[in-house]
């Protein structure tokens, strides 16, 4: 008997139900990874999303190794092409049960459904296994059995069921050792180049990954509450690109942090159920997945498209010292802190009146952690059109947001090197004239009156639905 292990944001040996059920009943294994440039393009995928990923898959093919798996990497154009390629795996390997984790997008449902059905056809067993979420979509229901939309009665289930999901410790390879069914084959996949500093920011594998977890969880945590908005600080787990493509298990890092008492690690675990409760989104409400408004009468505001506004603002050269900040750091490290994220997006949108589809689009194509679910929910939470969003009138005021979260500066003066002799009081106000150096733009924008412009639109939005 042999089997097929299809890898995709799974990247890793531990709490991995599909490994372990493939590795079972003593059936020879080769695993399979496969890009797919088609669904890259259409994901913006970031280049520094792609590299992390390739890094961790060498991480992944040197483990499978130890125990006689052979990982076969391959390279598709598309869909089409990709049953080709199963077909050239069945020729060679002549498996006759696949192994996956399953994955909640509508591309890839559209693409296991077909997958599936290719195998089916040919007497193939399809394999599905949940482990991406804490708690897998269609567990956490209301007493209708219908989805939450609204998070903290989610939360609030999802706590009360956490327990009892509870899954072992356990590697799924431990005692697993095979001959090897196929030759193993030098990976072919070339590694995206990015600067090296970003490399060394962002090593990948799960080893890393658990490790990382681990001095988070014996350091940090107990910190984690008072520390998680100061983007000075190292107040937050850094653990969300390994989160994204699977290299560590949320329900591990869930399991782990619930033995920590204190408020810490409860803030924490609600940060990982923001999580689930977006992929659960994403899952019962696959609309989303298509960048459509979880509140449809949002898509008929008349947003800007001012491009020079917005390349202000992807560039970090907007005048407002702590956007630029932010801008800056996902720029040049891939990540940016999730306080800074909320102020960013809410900016573009609500300040710049841009649409936020353009900066879901951005934020894709420069995270190392991008990730469909979150970063779609959280752009429709900023841009009052999500479900259980910011209600449209609570609009950030990014002087004030300056002001409570970086008071001394620090993190302004680090990635806006132009201001680091300006006094602290002057970062956090629009400057009486000019700007505030002459490296610098002065603000593109009066905040109080870009607000009014974006309340009276949404009102007016409000307005059409009593009407209608
Ligand atoms: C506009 C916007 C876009 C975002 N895009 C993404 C994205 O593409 N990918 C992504 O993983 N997160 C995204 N987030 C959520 C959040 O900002 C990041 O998960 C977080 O900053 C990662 O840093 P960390 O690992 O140190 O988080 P921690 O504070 O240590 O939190 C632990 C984990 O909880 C999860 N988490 C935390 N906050 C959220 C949240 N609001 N929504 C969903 N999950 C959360 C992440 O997996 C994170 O790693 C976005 C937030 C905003 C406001």
């Amino acid at each position: 008997m042999r089997h097929l292990l299809w890898f995709r944001n799974d990247l890793r040996c531990h709490d991995q139900p599909a490994l372990q059920a493939a590795c079972q009943s003593g059936a020879q294994v080769v695993a399979l990874y496969i890009t797919d440039r088609a669904a890259q393009k259409s994901h913006d995928t970031a280049l520094t999303r792609w590299n992390f990923d390739v890094r961790s898959i060498r991480v992944l093919a040197d483990q499978l190794k130890l125990h006689g798996i052979p990982l076969l990497v391959r390279t598709v154009a598309d869909l089409q092409a990709m049953e080709s390629l199963f077909a050239e795996i069945h020729h060679t390997f002549n498996f006759n049960h696949v192994f996956v984790s399953r994955e909640y997008g509508p591309n890839e449902q559209k693409r296991d459904r077909q997958i599936q059905q290719w195998c089916t056809q040919r007497q193939i067993d399809w394999h599905e296994y949940d482990s991406g979420c804490i708690l897998a979509p269609g567990l956490v229901l209301k007493n209708d059995n219908n989805p939450y939309q609204v998070f903290t009665p989610f939360r609030t289930r999802w706590l009360s069921l956490l327990t009892q999901h509870f899954v072992p410790e356990q590697d799924a390879l431990t005692g697993f050792y095979q001959q090897p069914p196929i030759p193993f084959d030098s990976l072919q996949v070339d590694l995206p180049s990015v600067p090296e500093s970003l490399i060394a920011l962002w090593p990948a594998g799960e080893s890393e990954a658990l490790q990382r977890l681990d001095r988070f969880i014996t350091q940090e945590l107990t910190y984690y509450h008072q520390q998680r908005d100061l983007p000075a600080l190292p107040g937050t787990s850094r653990l969300s690109p390994y989160f994204a493509n699977g290299s560590l298990s949320a329900r591990i890092a869930v399991q782990r942090a619930l033995n920590v008492p204190g408020q810490g690690a409860q803030t924490w675990v609600s940060e990982l159920a923001w999580r689930d409760f977006f992929q659960h989104i994403l899952y019962h409400y696959q609309k989303v997945g298509k960048h459509r408004a979880f509140q449809h009468h949002t898509e008929a505001l008349q947003w800007s498209d001012d491009q020079e506004r917005f390349e202000r603002w992807c560039n970090g050269r907007t005048g407002f010292p702590l956007i630029d900040a932010a801008m800056r750091q996902l720029s040049k490290t891939g990540w940016m802190h999730n306080r800074l994220r909320m102020i960013t997006a809410m900016f573009l949108v609500k300040d710049l009146w841009i649409n936020w589809q353009w900066g879901e689009r951005w934020f894709m194509q420069q995270l190392i952690d991008g990730e469909l679910a979150a970063n779609n929910g959280n752009w429709q939470w900023c841009a009052s059109t999500g479900v259980d969003a910011a209600p449209y009138f609570r609009i950030f005021n990014p002087w004030t947001q300056s002001q409570r979260f970086d008071p001394e500066g620090t993190f302004i003066r680090y990635w806006v090197p132009e201001l680091a002799q300006i006094p602290k009081a002057a970062l956090h106000k629009p400057p009486s004239k000019g700007s505030l150096d002459p490296r610098y733009p002065a603000p593109m924008i009066d905040h109080d009156k870009a607000r009014l412009h974006a309340l009276a639109a949404f009102r007016a939005l409000d307005q059409r639905l009593v009407e209608r």
